[in-house]
């Protein structure tokens, strides 16, 4: 399980993440919605520690990331330490963020090495099993200048599979796509919630989240306003601020 305790985030006197509790069960599949500014992509970023939350902190599977208790305090790991937690935490960019110079095949096969847990034939092997799995196994060898945005994406996706993570974080996965594209890589991702990989995503896809998720969570002000099954925060919402927003995305 993915859990979030009480996190804080500030950059000076603007308070971004104002007490955020939160747990993404294993296998379960949760979706953030809210306004731009709300703290979404600053949440995603505090749990695999790109920034470091100023009070709380987040655990996976039991195991703080980025700290370790100290009697009462937090003390931050080594970058070391902290490179490989963040290997169990896939993901998944707004802008797909490919290695330019690498094929679609290295893309997905480069981590797996990198970090010492399969032999170079061995990733290989993977890679060609994910590059199928998000029906791409014919571009192995295009570079990703090549390709279109949802194709992009899609290797993206399996660039984080490689690592076999315990969750993936999506942060706005379609919102760079043509319309025509979206739905390419929403079926991979609803493939991917199926098949029990345990997922945070945030999207202002309603569709999508009506459909996939167990679990649909609304942010505003950088606080959780609002969460619960897709029936009850799509369909009725408790809040005057969560049905203002969904009144203008829906
Ligand atoms: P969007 O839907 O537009 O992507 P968001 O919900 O993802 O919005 P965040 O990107 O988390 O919002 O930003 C939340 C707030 O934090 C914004 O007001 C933003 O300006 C501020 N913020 C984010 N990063 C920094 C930073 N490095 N320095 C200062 N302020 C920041
Ligand atoms: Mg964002």
């Amino acid at each position: 399980a993915v859990e979030v305790h009480d996190v804080h985030k500030w950059y000076g006197a603007h308070r971004v993440l104002n007490g955020i509790d939160l747990t993404v069960r294993p296998g379960e599949v949760t979706v953030i919605l809210g306004p731009s500014g709300s703290g979404k992509s600053t949440l995603l970023r505090v749990v695999n520690h790109l920034e470091k939350p100023e009070v709380g902190y987040v655990s996976l599977d039991g195991e703080p990331i980025g700290v370790r208790r100290n009697g009462d305090r937090l003390k931050e790991l080594s970058e070391r330490a902290i490179l490989a937690q963040r290997s169990r935490i896939g993901f998944v960019f707004q802008n797909f963020n490919l290695f330019p110079h690498l094929t679609v095949l290295d893309n997905v096969a480069a981590a797996p090495v990198a970090t010492g847990r399969l032999s170079r034939p061995g990733a290989v092997a993977l890679a060609r099993d994910l590059l199928a799995r998000v029906g791409l196994a014919d571009k192995a060898a295009a570079y990703p200048r090549q390709l279109s945005g949802g194709q992009q994406q899609r290797v993206a996706i399996a660039r984080a599979l490689a690592l076999r993570p315990g969750v993936i974080l999506f942060d706005e996965p379609t919102s760079a796509l043509d319309p025509e594209l979206v739905g390419e890589v929403l079926a991979v991702i609803k493939d991917l919630a199926t098949s029990g990989t345990t997922l945070l995503i945030v999207t202002h896809e309603i569709g999508f989240a009506r459909e996939v998720a167990d679990r649909v969570v609304f942010m505003d002000g950088g606080r959780i306003v609002e969460q619960g099954p897709p029936s009850e925060v799509l369909d009725h919402p408790q809040h005057e601020r969560t049905r203002d927003f969904l009144s203008k995305v829906l």
